[in-house]
């Protein structure tokens, strides 16, 4: 096989969406199981669209679900004088032509389709024929480049995904690769027209020698006219692949409007990236029965087979669940980084690393979310309100009394887990009670909650101030 290139090719309109993550995913381990390389380019021609801020969160998630890229980022908006050179090159070889209807007479020619019953569809107008007079060339008006696109047969494409696919050629018309920029636009690059998403995403597959293209199945009927501008190119068409969507629990297209869908709203949340690569790799592709997988293990397995033909659906309980495997399996001391930073966020300052590193290590095990660790180990220093009606009937007199016994003991042990377990230990014995019995009261005051880890070694992470504190005003 000749060396693997494959892209991805996102719109820098928004965030990076969870779908276009999943096919840069798919691109790039693609690209590394084959020794080849991945590409990533910035479709920035919609200039309205665009922003620099939507750019960064790309390649800053990117950057986080480390799919490093062997090129780019390459902006389209950089390579405008390319565009027009290879639509003049299509011009010369009367495989393109200038059409100067105006948007006026589109419309009219759309409305009159309509009230005839016709599909709507560019006419012809400006269309060289053999033996055909072409209109005058109006003043004042700029023109757009059409592809003269082959008027019968079929295009078809084997696609990586959904297998075959045909589609007439007369279903298609001449569609528009270039267009004019507006009317005063200053001189140099800028003066030039914006090409369009079909004729841009060909010109820089060819010129960057792609040879898979995935994307999603939104863009299937973009493809017939893309392999029809490579045919006009002579170039050499790549492989297709199109991804079918990917469903929210409603069982509806997973969008803004129904939850979180950019990379950056889970990294917020608290999720790992090796749990999102992880989880987006067995979303729409499978290896046996296997449900975990390292990215090592996405390279040697992801050869393009496997892909699923149907829709994915997004389920935030199984991602949750693949996010607390890879909390188990993080190391402390960047987990203590991840939680602090959390921390941070909410203005809790948090600058005990030790103390982090062990509390990490302590709570991880419970935890879905880095956002749930930072929970955990906020409650170390902010004060926490456990529920009346649940502390209350635990305190009887002699439990009452083991807790100002122990406070008074606590007051003095040396603070590490074992002086604390025998400090402990040793007041619930005096008061002839049985550990659960001055356990739990104790996690509610500390920590305001009844589950926890061994309350000696949550204790423990305290500073001792704090535990006499709480401790206060039994
Ligand atoms: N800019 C297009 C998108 O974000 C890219 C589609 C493609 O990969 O060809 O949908």
């Amino acid at each position: 096989m000749a060396l693997v290139r494959t892209r991805i090719a996102p719109s820098p309109t928004g965030f990076l969406h969870l779908g276009t993550a999943r096919t840069a995913l798919y691109s790039w381990a693609f690209a590394r199981h084959h020794g080849g390389q991945f590409v990533l380019r910035i479709e920035d021609t919609d200039v309205a669209r665009s922003t620099d801020e939507s750019v960064d969160q790309i390649l800053r998630s990117m950057a986080w679900l480390g799919l490093e890229y062997d090129e780019g980022p390459i902006y389209q908006m950089q390579r405008l004088a390319r565009y027009h050179e290879v639509a003049e090159q299509l011009i010369a070889a009367g495989h393109a032509y200038r059409c100067w209807c105006t948007p006026e007479q589109l419309d009219a020619m759309r409305e009159a389709q309509r009230s005839r019953g016709e599909k709507t569809r560019y006419d012809g107008t400006w269309r060289p024929e053999p033996g055909k007079v072409l209109p005058a060339v109006p003043e004042g008006v700029r023109p757009v480049v059409r592809l003269r696109n082959p008027p019968t047969g079929d295009v078809a494409w084997n696609d990586l995904v959904k297998g075959p696919i045909s589609i007439s050629n007369e279903e298609i018309d001449d569609l528009i690769l270039l267009r004019p920029a507006p009317e005063g636009s200053p001189a140099g690059d800028e003066a030039l027209g914006v090409p369009t998403y079909n004729f841009a995403v060909v010109v820089d597959d060819w010129d960057m020698r792609i040879t898979h293209v995935f994307r999603g199945d939104e863009h299937i009927n973009n493809t017939p006219w893309q392999i029809n501008i490579y045919r006009a190119l002579g170039a050499p068409l790549p492989l297709f692949g199109h991804f079918p969507v990917i469903l929210g629990d409603d069982g509806l297209k997973l969008s803004k409007r129904r939850g979180a869908v950019s990379v950056t709203s889970y990294e917020e949340s608290g999720y790992l990236p090796e749990a999102m690569l992880n989880y987006l790799a067995r979303l729409g592709w499978s290896h046996g029965d296997d449900e975990l997988f390292t990215r090592e293990q996405i390279v040697e397995w992801f050869d393009g087979s496997h892909l699923s033909k149907s829709p994915a659906q997004w389920d935030p309980a199984k991602l949750a669940w693949v996010n607390a495997h890879y909390m188990k399996q993080a190391d402390d001391e960047r987990l203590a980084g991840l939680a602090r930073a959390q921390l941070a966020s909410r203005g809790v300052a948090f600058d005990d690393l030790d103390r982090l590193r062990r509390a990490a290590a302590l709570f991880k095990d419970r935890c879905t979310t880095v956002v749930e660790l930072a929970d955990w180990i906020e409650m170390l220093v902010t004060p926490v309100a456990p529920r009346a009606e649940e502390l209350a009937p635990l305190l009887t007199p002699p439990v009452v009394s083991a807790l100002r016994a122990l406070r008074d003991r606590l007051g003095e042990v040396p603070w590490d887990k074992v002086s604390i377990a025998a400090a402990v230990k040793s007041v619930v014995a005096e008061q002839g009670l049985k550990m659960p019995a001055v356990a739990m009261p104790l996690r509610l005051l500390l920590c305001g909650r009844a589950q926890t880890p061994s309350i000696d070694a949550v204790l423990e992470l305290f500073a001792r101030e704090d535990v006499l504190g709480r401790l206060q005003h039994v």
